[in-house]
């Protein structure tokens, strides 16, 4: 694996993320490889391939069928052109401009998310349906979603993730008032792990990640009900072109979900939980730096939450993730909440030598800051400021290097 790194010139990456798309996702296991490995080396017909696919899908969900496409947002995209179109290829053949028929789609406010980093109100809209949020930031009712299912709907779109605000609609109370109301659901559960549980409450679409917590090549699960799934491989006829998946990523999908069934997750739990040890017990000495470990239901990892007191310790949690984030090999964080003071390390990808490097790196940071950082801490950047600049430089400039 160095090999390649030295070969090209690239910086080795300590991944304490997770399975974030821009650090090239999950590591994909030698098992999915090498079955990714000889797809490649073969010509195969691809309804066949994902005709298999959709019977593994169907294993792993529950639901009656399957595909693969692109990646989670191309799903999204996917199952949006699929509501508007079902079977009808003259209908996914007019896509954006959709002539009759119902072309509304409707989400909660609160759960209007980049999804990925392009926002979910333009993945809807690029498939020409007519976007339209329901309730406000904070709330939604029951009767902002009666009264927005109309008959011109097509579907409505839920997002399961676990930083909304809690008086949203959940994902039962919104399946319920749609069905009633004969609207299809599709969801976004890129992280989710309980892949069992949308198909159980009759979600018509769900959209799930390869790349992320399956540990397979980038590419997306779309399961539901038949007809629509067909509906939703049809559109490569359509707007699905540029979002379809090669053999390789159906394939390693295929791989991934026959890991996923046969894992070991009490010793994959007990591994992370010494990695765990190995960063906290160095560093929970340190005055201002409060850790722990922590689960999510959209991981299936352990996760260490570091706290920095920013008046105690010399370096804020921005300034830690700026300067660990610069390193060789580079650290890279779950640094979503880092400017509220917490920086979460995801131990998915992480050896005994990563940990120790975490820790190590951590203290280096802290104890090279002068006494005057203390007091004077610098102003920071919102996390798409950060984005915008990788974005920006990444051609010429380097981008670790701005703060
Ligand atoms: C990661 C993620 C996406 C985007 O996934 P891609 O495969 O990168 O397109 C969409 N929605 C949610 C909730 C996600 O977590």
């Amino acid at each position: 694996m160095s090999d390649i790194f030295q070969k090209y010139g690239l910086t080795r990456v300590i991944n304490t993320r997770g399975p974030a798309t821009v650090l090239g996702a999950s590591t994909v296991p030698d098992e999915i490889r090498e079955e990714v490995s000889q797809i490649l080396g073969s010509s195969v017909e691809m309804w066949e391939l994902q005709r298999c696919a959709s019977q593994w899908i169907s294993e792993l969900t529950g639901a009656p069928a399957g595909c693969v496409t692109g990646c989670t947002s191309a799903g999204i995209a996917v199952c949006c052109a699929a509501a508007l179109t079902g079977t009808n290829p003259a209908k996914i053949k007019s896509l954006p401009n959709l002539k009759q028929g119902p072309r509304k789609i409707v989400i909660q406010k609160g759960q209007v998310t980049g999804a990925g980093d392009a926002p979910v109100y333009q993945v809807v809209q690029m498939t020409g349906a007519q976007y339209e949020e329901i309730g406000e930031a904070l709330d939604c009712a029951t009767f902002h979603l009666e009264d927005a299912l109309d008959e011109n709907t097509a579907a409505a779109l839920y997002v399961m993730e676990d930083t909304f605000a809690p008086n949203l609609l959940s994902i039962e109370q919104f399946v319920e008032i749609c069905h009633a109301k004969g609207v299809p659901v599709i969801v976004d559960a890129a992280y989710l792990t309980d892949f069992k549980k949308l198909w159980n409450l009759k979600v018509d679409l769900a959209i799930y990640s390869v790349q992320k917590w399956l540990s397979g090549p980038t590419a997306g699960i779309i399961a539901g009900r038949e007809d629509l799934v067909t509906a939703c491989y049809m559109q490569e006829m359509g707007v699905g072109r540029p979002m379809k998946c090669g053999k390789e990523g159906v394939m390693g999908c295929i791989a991934a979900i026959k890991r996923w069934l046969s894992l070991d997750w009490q010793a994959i739990h007990h591994r992370q939980m010494h990695l765990a040890d190995l960063i906290i017990k160095p560093l929970e000495k340190v005055n201002g730096l409060t850790l722990y470990t922590e689960r999510s239901d959209y991981s299936p990892a352990v996760r260490v939450r570091m706290k920095v007191d920013p008046a105690v310790c010399s370096q804020d949690a921005y300034q830690i993730n700026t300067a660990i984030g610069k390193g060789n090999p580079v650290i890279k964080t779950d640094d979503y909440f880092v400017n509220v003071g917490d920086i979460i390390f995801d131990l998915s990808y992480v050896d005994e030598d990563d940990a120790r490097s975490i820790a190590n790196a951590v203290l280096n940071c802290i104890s090279d800051a002068g006494e005057e950082a203390r007091t004077v801490k610098p102003t920071h950047q919102t996390r798409q400021d950060l984005l915008y600049n990788t974005m920006r430089l990444w051609l010429r400039g380097n981008p670790r290097e701005v703060e």
